[in-house]
């Protein structure tokens, strides 16, 4: 059995917390006290007397998952391994990075170069996987696109066209139903072709954001692979895909920024918060269409779907008060 998932078990979304370390640059920066009860609990006390005495100071916070400081992206890689495979054998996956700017977002998706993240990782055993299909009988193409969702716009990270992109949905009602008008979209068979692609989308966003101030910081980069399996003997085919999705920094915006603006800015990851909730208090009307995100998304959640949250924080007592809105977010899930 392929995808015997612990997700199987319990529903389709699973809350994941990561805690980063200091880094050696950071040495004079005060954390907060951490204290990690099990698997599934972290402990945050604030060092500040003031909000202890208000009885604030002190919180337990229950997840899925948490991982300690000292856990490393193998760790990481381990529980996010069978939603990869079950993609293969046509599940809708996404996996997102939740956090204020600094927490550990990109460090967890991307990584950095002698310790690879989420989606180079998941590169790697996408490509391990279909050789086993092969097998089997199996072949399979990806299908991957890359954009980025700023301010409520799209753009098409593998192009430097200033494009009319929209969401639109496809006549044949099936699973995979959206899809973007005008996206660059790579068929891809070979995993260095595939790395060569998220270098190309990661340089097109970093050259955005160095042009528009805060955007990316303020913006959402979604990476989609869509998995096209077929069998020749058996007529069969198998769509999956795998959205893998580093979201703008959860903290609120400087009072510099116009109000109306940085509602706009936020609200896909307002309503991402939104629709997950939704979905998980199995309500009637899930809001998909209030955010170009959830839209984008929309076959991606809930139905037949796994989906997987990581929420990064930092370490520091002067980032307590936006962990805590963020570790809340379990909370408001439990
Ligand atoms: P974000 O994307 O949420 O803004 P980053 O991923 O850029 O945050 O992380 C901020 C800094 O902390 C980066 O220098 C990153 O390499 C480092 N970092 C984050 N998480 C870890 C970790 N678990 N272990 C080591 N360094 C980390
Ligand atoms: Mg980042």
């Amino acid at each position: 059995e392929l995808h015997n998932t612990v997700m199987d078990l319990r529903g389709n979304i699973r809350v994941f917390c990561r805690v980063r370390p200091p880094l050696d640059t950071e040495m004079g920066r005060m954390c907060c006290s951490w204290s990690y009860h099990d698997e599934a609990t972290v402990e945050l006390q604030s060092l500040d007397a003031q909000s202890r005495n208000k009885g604030s100071g002190q919180q337990i916070f229950s997840f899925d998952q948490v991982f300690h400081p000292q856990c490393t992206q193998t760790d990481i890689f381990e529980m996010v391994a069978p939603l990869i495979q079950s993609a293969l054998d046509g599940y809708n996956i996404c996996i997102f990075a939740y956090g204020q700017t600094g927490s550990g977002k990109t460090y967890t998706m991307d990584g950095v170069p002698d310790n690879s993240g989420v989606i180079p990782r998941t590169v790697d055993l996408l490509f391990d996987s279909i050789k086993n299909y092969r097998n089997l009988g199996w072949e399979y193409v990806i299908k991957a696109t890359f954009l980025e969702i700023y301010n409520e716009v799209l753009y098409d990270l593998l192009s430097n066209e200033q494009k009319d992109m929209e969401i639109r949905m496809a006549k044949n009602a099936g699973k995979n139903d959206i899809y973007v008008s005008n996206i660059t979209e790579e068929t891809v068979t070979d995993p260095n072709h595939l790395r060569q692609l998220m270098q190309a989308a990661k340089m097109n966003r970093a050259t955005a954001s160095t042009v528009g101030n805060e955007r990316s910081s303020r913006s959402h980069a979604v990476t989609k692979l869509e998995l096209i399996g077929t069998h020749a003997g058996k007529q069969e085919m198998s769509v999956g895909s795998i959205n893998l999705v580093d979201l703008a920094g959860s903290e609120s915006p400087k009072t510099s920024i116009r109000m109306t603006e940085t509602k706009n800015i936020n609200r896909s990851l307002s309503e991402l918060t939104n629709v997950i909730l939704a979905l998980l208090q199995k309500q009637d009307h899930i809001p998909y269409r209030n955010s170009k995100l959830t839209h984008l998304l929309m076959p991606a959640l809930g139905g037949n779907s796994k989906t997987l949250m990581f929420i990064n924080v930092s370490p520091f007592q002067d980032c307590f008060q936006e962990s805590v809105k963020s570790l809340r977010f379990a909370a408001s899930v439990n």
